[in-house]
């Protein structure tokens, strides 16, 4: 279904983003992959769905370095296609105990890197009349939790951003929507898990069942498996007139 498409997907290393970068190779799209780490390993499983797949290592808190990264983008593969704004990061602390540098660091991250993305991408894909833009913002952009401030604001921002990208190219053959996960067990949530076991003096699986049963219906995590079938589906045919979503996928924690 996307046999000659590029797909840039941030934050693509790990959890989410690898999870959505699979999803979108196993429908023939090239793949440029972001983030730190391990880059062998999802180089690798990219290339075992029989597509091309390269790596830029932009700094998502860096304006420059992300204006480099989608220009290499464009050298390698002639331009960008479908652009999944996915890198992200947490901090967990009450707003008068919230260090400001790590305020800083979750806005430019989670929220300034898609804009910059996007305001990048934009010109090429309203010339070519078509193009696909999806920010995995969180149900954090639909409701709130106590001592995730920034995370908060940065994808309520987030959502925003979505609404104006999509209001903005609404006749043309560019859309935009949000992914909204619930909990899903990535590294960034292990970390919350394992400092949930560690505060409470409760076993990682205690503190694991603790974590679904406070938020999540479903008591189950939504996988990055899953997150990447919608993300096709925004990609689809069937979703030219789907425009401006936050679709949730949150075992039913936002209808709460
Ligand atoms: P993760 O920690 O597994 O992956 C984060 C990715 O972002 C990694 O590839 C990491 O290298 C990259 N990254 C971090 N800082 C970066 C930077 N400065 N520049 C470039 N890349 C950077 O986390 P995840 O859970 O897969 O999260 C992915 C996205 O999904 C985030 O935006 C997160 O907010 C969102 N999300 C996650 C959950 C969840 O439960 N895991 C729920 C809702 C939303």
């Amino acid at each position: 279904m996307l046999k000659g498409k590029t797909a840039l997907v941030t934050g693509s290393t790990s959890g989410i983003g690898l999870g959505i970068a699979l999803a979108l190779a196993k429908q023939g799209a090239r793949i440029v992959l972001n983030g730190f780490g391990d880059l062998e390993g999802p180089q690798a499983a990219i290339r075992a769905c029989g597509v091309p797949v390269t790596y830029h290592g932009a700094d998502m808190s860096r304006p420059d370095e992300i204006g480099a990264m989608m220009q290499y983008a464009t050298q390698q593969f002639g331009g960008i296609d479908i652009l999944v704004n996915n890198a992200g990061i947490q901090h967990v602390a009450r707003i008068e105990d919230f260090p400001p540098e790590r305020w800083d660091a979750v806005i430019a991250i989670n929220l300034s890197s898609a804009f910059h993305t996007t305001r990048l991408a934009l010109p090429a894909m309203q010339a070519a009349g078509w193009g696909r833009i999806i920010n995995v913002a969180s149900v954090h952009g639909l409701v709130a939790s106590a001592e995730k401030s920034a995370y908060v604001a940065a994808k309520h921002g987030l959502v925003g951003l979505t609404k104006v990208t999509a209001l903005e190219n609404a006749t043309g053959g560019v859309t935009c929507n949000a992914i909204c996960p619930g909990w899903v067990l990535t590294p960034l949530v292990q970390k919350q898990v394992d400092a949930k076991a560690a505060t409470l003096g409760i076993s990682k699986d205690e503190a694991t069942r603790q974590l679904l049963s406070e938020k999540e219906p479903s008591l189950q995590f939504t996988t990055p498996e899953e997150l990447g079938a919608l993300a096709v589906f925004f990609c689809s045919a069937a979703a030219n007139n789907v425009r401006g979503v936050a679709w949730n996928m949150d075992g039913g924690w936002a209808a709460q």
